[in-house]
């Protein structure tokens, strides 16, 4: 649910995905987790990213589930638990070991160290251990296998050391859907745990493109996953150029011949990337009419001649399916040179979300 739900609407989408059956809900920040806390009062809630000094009290108060790798985590809760006069082993927290990918974590070989902070009268319990997986979208399967085996490594040192764990929490959408599920689940068994994945991508309906997949493995998730999310802007109103007229910032285009063009309701500062200026297609009456000129902050300019029939007011596709044409976020994704996931998240704050 990070992120704003992914550019979805954390408002919209977290109670949704509760109703669906959803236990846990996954969030990047102490803000985003007590964000989370208004629209889903009674979900566990696990704060992904860390915990700055005097957010301690927000994470009692609102009952996160913090992950923690850094000694100021442990200095902050500790703390907090102190102030709020917290029974011992009261505050569940999820340990991040490092098992490659240099962001998060504690490396295996600080885990015996690390896990003395764990006490009888320590305020907070050892619930989860969580690693992240940094090339579960690649299809062999390599580097995900070291990863696990490191934290084989981690895992072994905390069940000699005498504590049982309730989750072992791991794994994105690539994981989820590229296969790794098994081999995440069976680590979780050996060691009397229970696995809890983190697919994020995966809950609006879109399938990660998996590297080396076979095809037919690929489409099948493609298949069964519908994306949730359309984005939709309006044409504004409409005008004839001569050949010789320029449109834009810049005169980036130049009609060479008449032509009918479309104002519409969409700029850089709603997430349309601006280098898709005459580069990149829209659907307006079901039909694709290119973007020319710079794109605007607030405002980006469409080819309709082909399209005679199109008005004020008519409906234009950025993401979604109108007529038999469809735009993905993977489609804007190419044309901007980056992944759906970045598309998703710089849909701006001013575009309203609207549950369907
Ligand atoms: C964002 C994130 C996820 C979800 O990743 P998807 O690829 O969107 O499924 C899982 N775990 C962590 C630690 C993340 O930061």
């Amino acid at each position: 649910m990070k992120a704003d739900a992914y550019g979805h609407s954390l408002a919209l989408c977290a109670p949704a995905v509760v109703r669906a059956g959803a236990q846990w809900l996954g969030v990047t920040s102490v803000e985003e987790g007590v964000h989370a806390r208004t629209v889903c009062s009674s979900a566990r809630i696990l704060v992904i990213s860390g915990v700055f000094p005097g957010q301690g009290a927000a994470v009692l108060k609102h009952n996160l589930t913090p992950v923690v790798w850094d000694e100021t985590h442990f200095a902050e809760l500790e703390s907090a638990a102190r102030a709020a006069n917290a029974a011992p082993q009261s505050i569940p927290v999820h340990l991040e070991i490092d098992t490659g990918m240099s962001r998060q974590g504690i490396a295996p070989e600080e885990t015996a160290n690390v896990l003395k902070r764990f006490t009888p009268q320590s305020p907070l319990r050892l619930e989860g251990v969580m690693t992240h997986l940094y090339a579960a979208d690649e299809a062999d399967g390599r580097i995900t296998g070291e990863q696990l085996a490191r934290l084989e490594l981690a895992l072994t040192q905390i069940k000699s050391a005498g504590h049982s764990v309730e989750w072992l929490n791991v794994g994105n959408s690539a994981a989820l859907l590229g296969g790794q599920a098994q081999a995440i689940g069976s680590l979780a068994a050996r060691f009397g745990m229970k696995a809890l994945l983190r697919p994020g991508f995966a809950l609006y309906g879109l399938a990660p493109k998996v590297e080396g997949a076979e095809d037919d493995r690929q489409l099948l998730t493609e298949q069964q996953l519908k994306p949730v999310l359309a984005w939709k802007t309006r044409v504004v109103s409409l005008r004839t150029l001569q050949p010789g007229d320029t449109v834009g910032y810049n005169a980036t285009f130049t009609a060479t011949e008449p032509m009918r063009v479309a104002l519409i309701a969409v700029g850089y500062g709603d997430g349309l990337t601006r280098s898709l200026g005459n580069r990149f297609a829209l659907l307006v009456r079901g039909r694709r009419a290119p973007l020319i000129g710079r794109v605007s902050m607030d405002q980006a300019v469409m080819d309709v001649t082909e399209i005679p029939e199109v008005q004020s007011g008519d409906e234009v596709i950025l993401i979604g399916s109108q007529g038999g044409e469809t735009i993905t976020a993977f489609d804007h994704a190419k044309a901007a040179q980056t992944i759906p996931w970045e598309i998703f998240t710089r849909i701006g704050a001013r575009v309203p979300r609207v549950a369907v």
